[in-house]
């Protein structure tokens, strides 16, 4: 008895031990002093610490006195903001289009240069980022394991649109013995999906989620570097958006959708879409809609830029030449009435693309973005607007629910930058430039000294 005894008291002791030491490890707290905080709403700097317990922020105030054994970070005077979140990418989108894509690269290649791209992307302090289309959750899955670095991942799964439409990756040549989008390398590698009418769509919409999206992306327009469609098509009728909203609705998610035209702007928010992506004919009405409904849109300010001709995919393409010219007169009320109307508008970057175009390619939008609105606004649209879009997947989809995004307050995640100076008045510091394809390569960005995701520090130049 008496040895069962020790041998069990032994036990038990180890094991504390044991249980005493993971906890060590795994409670970390971090206290950083000396910065100015943009928390992502205000519209000025506030003085106060911040402290980080674990991965998310535990106090926002001046003077807290440091735990024992903490770990300080001196911010010298830099301003403590939210780390970027974007609204709109696609890290496997990742050739010179979608016809590069397609005919031009495997699986294996694609996968690994979405890892390059993940990379890149929090190293230029985006620390979150909702896919618009082309990928599952593999990728996602793999940086949340701690296995590669990039930023947290919401997944939209395939792109779903009908045939010939801004997501069917066919080229003439395919085959068409059915319509179906798996002929198309897309298609297959679940990329893109065809889908026409309501148990087609509703059928994509499971698939996604089944995937590990934690919400799904619709085409209901025309698209300009896509081969078959006019931008002003409205490729979805209202019954096969509401197919697809009362579908991912089931999941308590939402659905986002590729909008041009008003009509189809009209139509998407009208059965029940949550964001419009681009949303070039945005206007009054449209405004009033949004707001009705609870919307949100998102938008690629490089259609805005003098420089768009020279975007490859457009310029390699008399047909996406012209389909270009005519959106840009279209789409020329859309500042002014962003300006006028003030929506809910999340940061786009929408680069196909590697590291070296969509760090010129996002680099200048952030500039345009805070030339059109002010940096205010626009800083909201890269923080706390993006954090409330991305929380549209609601309690069950969401794959990050233990706090909010794009803010600094209590609860929050510690998702942080510091910047060497105040965004507010400088938008260089995150990345902001006036030249687009003339822009230097970069690798990081200069003013931005710290990068810290889920509490743990990825770049401190301090
Ligand atoms: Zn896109």
């Amino acid at each position: 008895m008496k040895t069962t005894f020790k041998k069990l008291f032994t036990f038990a002791l180890a094991m504390s031990v044991v249980a005493l030491f993971a906890q060590e490890k795994k409670s970390s707290h971090i206290l950083i002093t000396n910065v100015k905080v943009w928390d992502g709403t205000s519209e000025n700097l506030i003085d106060a610490d911040v402290l980080i317990k674990d991965n998310l922020i535990s106090e926002v105030k001046k003077g807290i006195k440091a735990p024992k054994d903490i770990i300080t970070i001196d911010g010298k005077g830099g301003t403590l903001m939210p780390g970027l979140i974007e609204g709109h990418g696609h890290l496997q989108m990742n050739g010179t289009s979608i016809s590069d894509i397609e005919n031009n690269r495997n699986w294996e290649e694609l996968a690994v240069r979405s890892v390059v791209n993940a990379e890149n992307a929090l190293m230029s302090g985006f620390t979150s980022w909702r896919d618009a289309g082309g990928m599952g959750a593999g990728l996602k899955k793999t940086i949340d394991a701690g296995l590669v670095n990039g930023p947290r991942i919401y997944p939209s799964g395939g792109f779903i649109g009908p045939t010939g439409s801004h997501a069917d990756f066919r080229n003439l040549t395919t085959p068409n013995e059915t319509f179906n989008g798996p002929q198309s390398s897309g298609g297959r590698l679940g990329m893109s999906i065809t889908a026409d009418g309501i148990s087609d769509i509703k059928a994509a919409v499971r698939q996604n989620f089944m995937q590990g999206a934690s919400q799904v992306k619709i085409m209901s327009s025309g698209g300009v570097v896509s081969q078959f469609d006019p931008w002003q098509l409205d490729a979805y009728s209202a019954e096969e958006i509401r197919a697809a909203v009362e579908t991912a609705e089931a999941y308590g998610s939402y659905v986002l959708s590729h909008a041009y035209s008003k009509k189809s702007i009209i139509r998407c928010l009208e059965n029940g879409v949550k964001t419009i992506e681009h949303c070039f004919m945005f206007d009054g009405d449209v405004a009033a809609l949004m707001e009705e409904k609870g919307a949100y849109m998102t938008t690629n300010m490089q259609a805005f830029s003098p420089a768009l001709s020279q975007v490859s995919a457009i310029s390699a393409s008399k047909s996406s030449a012209r389909k270009a010219e005519s959106a840009q007169l279209a789409f020329e009320n859309y500042v002014e009435n962003v300006k006028k109307h003030r929506p809910k508008l999340g940061f786009q970057g929408d680069c196909v693309g590697m590291p070296e175009a969509c760090n010129k390619q996002n680099d200048h939008q952030i500039y345009l973005g805070a030339n059109f609105f002010g940096n205010h606004y626009y800083l909201k649209a890269l923080t706390s607007v993006n954090g409330e879009i991305l929380k549209l997947s609601g309690e069950v989809m969401d794959p990050y629910p233990d706090g909010k995004l794009g803010v600094i307050e209590t609860g929050a995640y510690a998702d942080l930058l510091i910047v060497d100076g105040n965004p507010l008045t400088n938008i260089e510091l995150i990345g902001g430039n006036e030249k687009w394809f003339d822009a230097p390569v970069r690798d990081g960005i200069k003013g931005m000294k710290l990068i810290m995701k889920d509490g743990k520090i990825y770049k401190n130049t301090l």
